[in-house]
C-alpha cells in the first residue's frame, strides 16, 4: 500500500515547526482496481438467478449465495493461512465487499461469521474451538447470529439478564434476547450470558458458542416497518450448553464483547447498504431543482468522506482507538441521508411498495442497530473529546 502520510516534523528551539514537504500519496494499487473490477463482474454473474436486495448484508438470505461465496474464497479471506484462511490484507476484503454491497449481493448467510464471529474467535477461541467452527464458516456450512440484545439492555450491553449457570459440565442457559437478526436460519448463536449474579454489572459476563438447535430454544419473528422479518425474540428455557462452548474467559467477556463491536461498527457496510439505490434512482432526479443539486452534492461528498473514514479503519491507520463510533456515526447518518434523498427525488412513487418505500421506512434502523448514533456521540465526547461523563442513574 502506498497511503502513507508522511507527517515528519522539524524542531528547533525558538523557531516554527517545518513539516515535511513530501504529500500523501493517495494512489491506488491498479491491483485493487483489477479486484473491484472483478469483483464487480463476479457478483452480477454469481447473483443473476437470484434475488437481490438493498441491505443485503443483514436481510438478503440465500444459502445458494453464500455456497457460491464461499466457492470464492471470499469468506475469511483475511484469516490467517495456518488458521484456515487466505491471509489477505484487510484492504482487498474492503474491496469485494463494497463490490458486493454495491451488486445488492444476498450475502446475510455469510456476513456475521466473515465480519465478526470469526474475527472474535480468532482472538479469544480455544484452538479446538477455531478447528471446530472456522473451516464450516469459510466454506459457508454454517450460519450465526448474535444474542446480544434484550428487552431491557440494549444501549446498556451490561444490563442484560441471561443467565448460564453452571452444572456439571454443562451451562444452563435461561433468558431471553431480541432483535437477533437472522436467528431463525441461523445453526449457531453468539450468545452473551450473565454467568456470576452477584458481580457487578460489567463484571460476571460470558460469551458461549450455543447451537440453535437445542432443545429449549423458541424463535419468534418481528415484523419491520418494511413488512420483512430478518429479526426475532429467543427465549432459552433450560438450555444446555457443552461446558467447551464458552469463548475467552468466565465472567470478564465485556471487553471481548466491546472488541466485537468495533468490528461491527467500522465497516464498509455501515457505508454502502443502500448505494446502489442511489446510484439507480438518481437518474429519476430533478437535476434542475436548487434542492435536489444540493442534496445530490452532499451525498456525491458523503460517500467520498466516509469511504476515506472507513479506509482509516481497514488500514489501522485510525487517530483513537474508537475511532468505529466516529466512523459508524457518520456513514449511518449518511445512509439515512440517502433515503431522505431517494424519497424525494422519486416523489410519489414512493407511497407505492417498492425498493425505494422500503429503504425509506427501514432507514432508521441504520443508526439503531450496531449501537444507536446517541450512543456513539456519548463515546465521542467522553472518551475521545475528554468532556464529562453524563450523570448515570442511581441505581
Ligand atoms: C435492524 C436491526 C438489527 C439488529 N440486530 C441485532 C442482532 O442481530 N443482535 C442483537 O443482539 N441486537 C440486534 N439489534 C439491536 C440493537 O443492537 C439495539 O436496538 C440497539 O443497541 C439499541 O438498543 P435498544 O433498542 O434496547 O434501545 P435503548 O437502549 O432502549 O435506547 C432507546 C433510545 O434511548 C437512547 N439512549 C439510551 N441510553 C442512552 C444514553 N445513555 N444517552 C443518550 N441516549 C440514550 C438510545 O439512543 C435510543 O434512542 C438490531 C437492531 C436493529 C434495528
Amino acid at each position: 500500500m502506498r497511503l502513507q502520510a508522511t507527517t515528519d516534523c522539524e524542531r528547533v528551539e525558538g523557531k516554527a515547526p517545518r513539516y515535511a514537504q513530501k504529500a500523501m500519496d493517495y494512489t491506488w494499487p491498479s491491483e485493487l482496481d483489477e479486484l473491484a473490477a472483478e469483483a464487480s463482474d463476479w457478483v452480477t454473474d454469481a447473483t443473476s438467478d437470484l434475488f437481490n436486495t438493498d441491505d443485503g448484508w443483514l436481510v438478503g438470505y440465500s444459502d445458494e449465495f453464500t455456497l457460491r461465496l464461499a466457492d470464492k474464497g471470499w469468506i475469511g479471506m483475511t484469516w490467517p493461512i495456518e488458521k484456515g484462511g487466505d491471509g489477505r490484507p484487510e484492504v482487498e476484503r474492503f474491496v469485494v465487499t463494497e463490490q458486493l454491497l454495491l451488486g445488492r449481493a444476498p450475502m446475510a448467510g455469510s456476513f456475521f461469521p466473515d465480519r465478526q464471529i470469526g474475527p472474535v474467535l480468532l482472538s479469544y477461541g480455544s484452538e479446538e474451538q477455531q478447528e471446530r467452527f472456522l473451516p464450516e464458516m469459510r466454506q459457508g456450512r454454517s450460519k450465526w447470529c448474535i444474542g446480544m440484545s434484550e428487552p431491557d439492555a440494549g444501549s446498556d450491553v451490561a444490563a442484560i439478564s441471561t443467565k448460564a449457570i453452571k452444572d456439571g459440565d454443562q451451562w444452563v442457559v435461561n433468558g431471553q434476547k431480541i432483535w437477533t437478526s437472522g436467528a431463525r436460519t441461523a445453526d449457531w448463536c453468539y450468545l452473551i450470558c450473565r454467568t456470576d449474579l452477584d458481580a457487578a454489572p460489567h463484571k460476571g459476563m460470558s460469551e458461549f458458542v450455543v447451537d440453535m438447535r437445542s432443545p429449549g430454544i423458541e424463535i419468534k419473528p418481528i415484523k419491520d416497518a418494511s413488512g420483512d422479518a430478518h429479526f426475532n425474540e429467543v427465549f432459552f428455557n433450560d438450555v444446555m450448553v457443552p461446558e467447551q462452548n464458552l469463548v475467552g474467559e468466565l465472567n470478564n467477556s465485556f471487553g471481548q464483547t466491546m472488541r466485537q463491536l468495533e468490528h461491527e461498527r467500522g465497516g464498509i457496510d455501515r457505508l454502502a447498504s443502500n448505494q446502489r439505490l442511489y446510484l439507480d434512482m438518481k437518474e429519476k432526479a430533478d437535476t434542475a431543482d436548487p434542492i435536489i443539486r444540493q442534496q445530490m452534492a452532499r451525498i456525491e461528498t458523503g460517500y467520498q468522506i466516509g469511504r476515506d473514514m472507513v479506509l482509516r479503519n481497514v488500514l489501522r491507520q485510525t487517530p483513537f482507538p474508537q475511532y468505529s463510533a466516529v466512523t459508524k456515526t457518520f456513514c449511518t447518518e449518511f445512509e439515512q441521508e440517502v433515503a431522505n434523498f431517494i424519497g424525494l427525488a422519486v416523489g410519489a412513487e414512493t407511497m407505492l411498495v417498492n425498493r425505494v418505500s422500503r429503504n425509506v421506512v427501514y432507514a432508521p434502523a441504520y443508526t439503531i442497530m450496531g449501537g444507536t448514533t446517541q450512543i456513539l456521540r456519548n463515546i465521542i465526547g467522553e472518551r475521545i473529546l475528554g468532556l464529562p461523563r453524563e450523570p448515570r442513574p442511581k441505581s
